[in-house]
């Protein structure tokens, strides 16, 4: 069962790791754009969105994508260098890619969420990627509101830092391989118990949730380590991989009607679920898939080695409680 979509999906979101990781380099900081919400977009979103979407298209051409981006800004005549780039970078992955077929590819990417579909973020963590840190490249198969594959790229974690390649299937487990190859691994979550050893993680970016209170909960699960801080679902990789212990994500104060975009969480819950681990919205209840580009129903995200997931649950409602 969709051994196709999952072979595909891997050489895709695989071409576009090595690619993403190259206009890393080389142009760290500059080619950007900001949005009308006033978050980053890169050349790298676009080309990553761009290769992705033509690469599922021609594959699955009936199957719609949701993906986070859309070629508005790179048609305007004051960005035509940044289309070029955009163009040379492509090349350099696809010889043919077309120049007039930029903006078409990129807006295969603009499907509503409907049956079934893929929804993919091109570069998430915009800002970790220009700061030359962690960011990922996520494509997941929706299937009525039920994920069913997803695959995480992580162009700067593990193996020597040449990068990680997670995807799971629901029933088969979760996987990894070096980016620079090499065999599939199981991967699995860590079977820590002790809570005083154990590693929490949340985003760098301190208007994603609420620090104050994730400091709280892990100083009283006793928790010895300070969270580490750092952006996109490569948190969610490294849980499932046992190098973290706990993904905390509570709504920031500041935007409590902020809702949580599939693309942002479907790859990599079902990557640590399918590691054995446990992924839910911070009251409990399982992400919702089925309500649309955004999980509307649920509130903020925790992932854990499945362990740990009550006992966290337990001290959020306590917290709240207080309130
Ligand atoms: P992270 O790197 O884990 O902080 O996640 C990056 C993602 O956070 C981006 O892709 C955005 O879609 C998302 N995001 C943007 N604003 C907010 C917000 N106010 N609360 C939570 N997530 C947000
Ligand atoms: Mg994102």
């Amino acid at each position: 069962m969709l051994q196709k979509e999952q072979e595909i999906g891997l050489q895709a979101v695989s071409a576009a790791m090595a690619m993403a990781a190259i206009i890393q380099k080389e142009t760290t900081g500059r080619d950007t754009l900001t949005k009308s919400d006033r978050s980053p977009v890169t050349i790298a979103d676009f080309a990553v969105q761009a290769l992705i979407c033509k690469v599922l298209n021609r594959h699955f051409p009936r199957l719609h994508i949701v993906g986070e981006e859309d070629s508005l800004a790179i048609r305007r005549p004051e960005n035509k260098e940044l289309y070029a780039k955009i163009l040379s970078y492509l090349r350099k992955t696809d010889p043919g890619f077309d120049e007039k077929g930029l903006c078409h590819c990129i807006d295969l990417g603009g499907a509503e969420p409907a049956g079934t579909f893929w929804t993919l973020d091109p570069i998430d963590g915009t800002k970790g990627f220009l700061r030359g840190e962690q960011f990922a490249i996520a494509l997941a198969l929706i299937q009525n509101g039920q994920i069913g594959l997803g695959i995480l790229g992580c162009p700067n974690l593990g193996h020597e830092a040449g990068g990680t390649l997670f995807w799971a299937i629901p029933g088969q487990g979760s996987w990894s391989i070096p980016s620079r190859g090499g065999s599939a691994e199981a991967v699995r979550v860590s079977e820590r118990i002790e809570t005083r050893q154990m590693k929490f993680v949340e985003s760098y970016e301190s208007s994603h949730s609420d620090k104050d209170r994730q400091i709280w909960i892990s100083k009283r699960l006793g928790i010895e380590n300070s969270p580490e801080q750092m952006d996109s679902q490569v948190k969610y990789g490294i849980v499932a991989s046992g190098q973290a212990d706990i993904y905390l994500r509570i709504p920031h104060p500041a935007s409590p009607e902020y809702r949580e975009k599939i693309w942002d969480h479907a790859a990599g819950s079902l990557i640590v679920e399918e590691a054995g681990g446990r992924v839910s919205d911070i009251s409990g209840k399982p992400l919702d898939f089925s309500k649309g580009m955004t999980l509307a129903d649920n509130r903020g995200i925790l992932a854990t080695n499945g362990r740990i997931h009550s006992r966290v649950l337990e001290i959020i409602a306590e917290l709240d409680g207080q309130k």
